[in-house]
């Protein structure tokens, strides 16, 4: 398999793109697709504050590298959820600070153990709540919180395409408009007090993710989160992985042909009433917001 460029030897073979590619020219293609989700979409221009939202896995690191070194002005965010299995938080933490050292970059790091004085799993199990339910209440609030005191323009994650194809077909198949509406690869606030959220890597597989790490020496965290998604969504990735093999392609046309008809699920959506919080003063629907009922800032 030779470079369909400088005809060198390929490391990696691209099928749904019909191209292989060197190692030099695998990296500058995926400088380039970055750049074209970015654009395309109109995540955000180089005067944009951007605010990275850092887990020391393949798929954050790698977009904190590319958009630093496309000259983007990225910072990073890391929330520790104290998850002590696999001594899972402690060292993703510590690959997160380690990367940012090295490209020089502000990483801001929150601990949710210290703050409210009792980890994710240790909030979850107390409150009989899925930890991955009080996981994702929790993060949003910090996204947005860090956002809003830096004064960021936009909040970007790792999204790559594998799971957000596979979390789509999971949603096609039961119908769940609430998250049908939120898939984009860019959405802007909805109301003040609320952030855009961009996923620049919307357009590049978690293999390609890890092709480019490797390329990069970039150290992330290997181990799953202890907690991370089920059987059920590990079968539509693979259904979906099977769908790919036979139709190259077939993921990325499923996903954009989503993208551009997504208007069709926003109109579920659009009826929110501009309340908030009466204890943190966030967006919410309810007079409480679901942070702060969860930690149970009401009743202090
Ligand atoms: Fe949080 Fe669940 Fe993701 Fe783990 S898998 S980081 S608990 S949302
Ligand atoms: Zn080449
Ligand atoms: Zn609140």
């Amino acid at each position: 398999m030779k470079c369909r460029i400088c005809r060198e030897k390929a490391i990696i073979g691209l099928p749904q793109h019909n191209l292989a590619l060197c190692a030099d020219h695998f990296d500058n293609w995926m400088l380039k697709r970055a750049a074209k989700a970015i654009d395309e979409f109109k995540m955000f221009t180089k005067d944009s504050k951007i605010l990275v939202a850092v887990s020391g896995g393949k798929d954050s690191l790698a977009l904190w590298d590319i958009l630093t070194r496309l000259g983007y002005n990225a910072h990073g965010l890391y929330i520790n959820l104290g998850i002590k299995e696999n001594d899972y938080s402690d060292e993703s933490e510590e690959l997160s600070r380690t990367f940012a050292n090295r490209i020089g970059k502000k990483l801001q790091v929150v601990n949710v153990k210290e703050l409210h004085g009792m980890s994710i799993p240790d909030k979850a199990y107390s409150k009989k709540r899925k930890t991955c339910s009080v996981c994702g209440v929790t993060k949003r609030y910090y996204m947005n919180k860090t956002a809003r005191e830096g004064n960021f323009d936009v909040i970007a994650t790792g999204h790559n395409l594998d799971d957000q194809a596979a979390a789509l077909l999971g949603n096609f198949l039961y119908w769940k408009f609430d998250y049908l509406a939120k898939g984009a690869p860019y959405s802007p606030p909805l109301r003040k007090g609320e952030f855009a959220k961009a996923k620049p890597l919307i357009l590049c597989t978690e293999k390609e993710n890890t092709v480019y790490c490797l390329l990069q020496r970039i150290d992330y965290i290997q181990k799953e989160c202890p907690y991370s998604k089920g059987a059920t969504f590990l079968r539509w990735k693979h259904i979906l992985n099977e769908i790919e093999e036979n139709s190259p392609g077939a993921k990325q046309a499923f996903y954009l042909g989503y993208v551009k008809h997504i208007d069709i699920f926003k109109v579920q959506n659009e009826d929110m009433p501009d309340s908030r919080c009466k204890i943190c003063d966030t967006p919410s629907w309810n007079e409480v917001c679901s942070f702060c009922a969860l930690w149970d800032l009401n009743k202090k």
